[in-house]
């Protein structure tokens, strides 16, 4: 992180949190769901579709899911109701999954059967990596009860996300569903690549992998390299907007989806780049995050991973970089 980034970092725990909110405005959609539902219809003129998270913090009891299973029900009416293009992403540990396995199975099992009966997509988010191993195994056994509207996301920069992905492609086959990220969490050296450009690689090369094994594949990166890279390896394939798929096999789609693959962006991120990707036919997806925890979320945020002061300094002081 740099020395402003530093800086930054430094002032958050006595900056107003007024302040920290308005900052926050660009990134988080409002502390309730009619906020979710409000910047979702003033974005429709954007061409875009969207995966809404519910914002909390890490829970220690079991009753601490309740908060979150009920906002999730009222979330998945709530866009049931609409004519939105929109999906949910949630993370499983806010259902419990570091506290009891076969509880939060069973809470997310219902979600996820709640959320099919309105055609709409879950995906469960990836922490940090104590968690990578807990979340694959509660997608393939979301999976094997049936459920084929869930999908996790890979990070690329963990050693593991290669062998993942055959894991993946073996269990679920034409039904995988990916959204590969750079991963946000600073791991060590022993599990993942470290180094921006190591990252950047990793994260193309799972891209490029996910293609050839028939994935649909959500890129989640706002970073030039990795999206060019997809650009470029997705046009050598022959996948492109408004083309039949033509990969054998090629996966099912799932309604609200885009041709085998779309683009994925942070509320807030580079709107420029999205729009000009929708512009030239391809499926954007926005991750619309909302909730009263937005103050502890965006700090948590920063504590785990502090260069993201970086982009939030540039976009203040800068703001013509980083367009909503
Ligand atoms: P960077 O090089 O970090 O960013 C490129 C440029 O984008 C920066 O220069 C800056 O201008 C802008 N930028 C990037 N991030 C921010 C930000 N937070 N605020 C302001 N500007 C920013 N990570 C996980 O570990 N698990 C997940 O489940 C997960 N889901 C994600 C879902 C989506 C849709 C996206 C887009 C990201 C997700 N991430 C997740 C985060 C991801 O792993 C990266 O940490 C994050 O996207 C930054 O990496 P980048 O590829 O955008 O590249």
């Amino acid at each position: 992180m740099n020395l402003f980034g530093r800086v930054i970092m430094a002032f958050m725990p006595i900056t107003p949190k007024a302040f920290i909110r308005f900052i926050s405005r660009r990134y988080v959609a409002g502390p309730e769901l009619e906020d979710a539902l409000r910047v979702m219809r003033e974005m429709s003129s954007e061409n875009t579709s969207f995966t809404v998270d519910v914002l909390g913090e890490d829970i220690s009891t079991l009753e601490g899911t309740q908060p979150f299973i009920e906002e999730y029900n009222r979330l998945i009416e709530a866009i049931s109701q609409s004519d939105l293009n929109a999906h949910v992403s949630l993370k499983p540990t806010a259902f419990g999954l570091d506290i009891d396995y076969g509880y939060a199975l069973k809470a997310l099992s219902d979600i996820v059967r709640k959320a099919n009966e309105s055609q709409i997509y879950v995906r469960l988010d990836m922490e940090d990596s104590t968690h990578t191993e807990s979340t694959l195994k509660i997608m393939e056994d979301l999976y094997s009860e049936g459920h084929l509207n869930v999908g996790v996301v890979l990070q690329g920069r963990l050693l593991r996300t290669n062998d993942d992905l055959l894991r993946i492609a073996e269990t679920m086959g034409k039904h995988a569903d990916v959204r590969i990220c750079k991963g946000i969490y600073l791991e060590p050296s022993e599990i993942a690549y470290t180094s921006y450009s190591d990252i950047v690689n990793a994260t193309s090369d799972a891209v490029e992998t996910a293609l050839d094994l028939g994935m649909y594949v959500g890129i989640a990166s706002h970073d030039h390299p990795v999206i060019n890279a997809a650009l470029q390896n997705l046009q050598s394939r022959g996948i492109m907007p408004e083309k039949p798929d033509p990969r054998k096999p090629a996966p099912v789609v799932k309604p609200g989806k885009g041709g085998g693959y779309e683009f994925q962006f942070l509320l807030g991120v580079r709107g420029d780049v999205r729009r000009r990707l929708a512009s030239n036919g391809h499926l954007t997806r926005v991750y619309l995050p909302y909730g009263k925890q937005w103050y502890e979320y965006s700090m948590r945020r920063l504590r785990e991973n502090p260069g993201i002061a970086w982009h939030v300094a540039k976009s203040i002081i800068m703001p013509w970089t980083n367009r909503r």
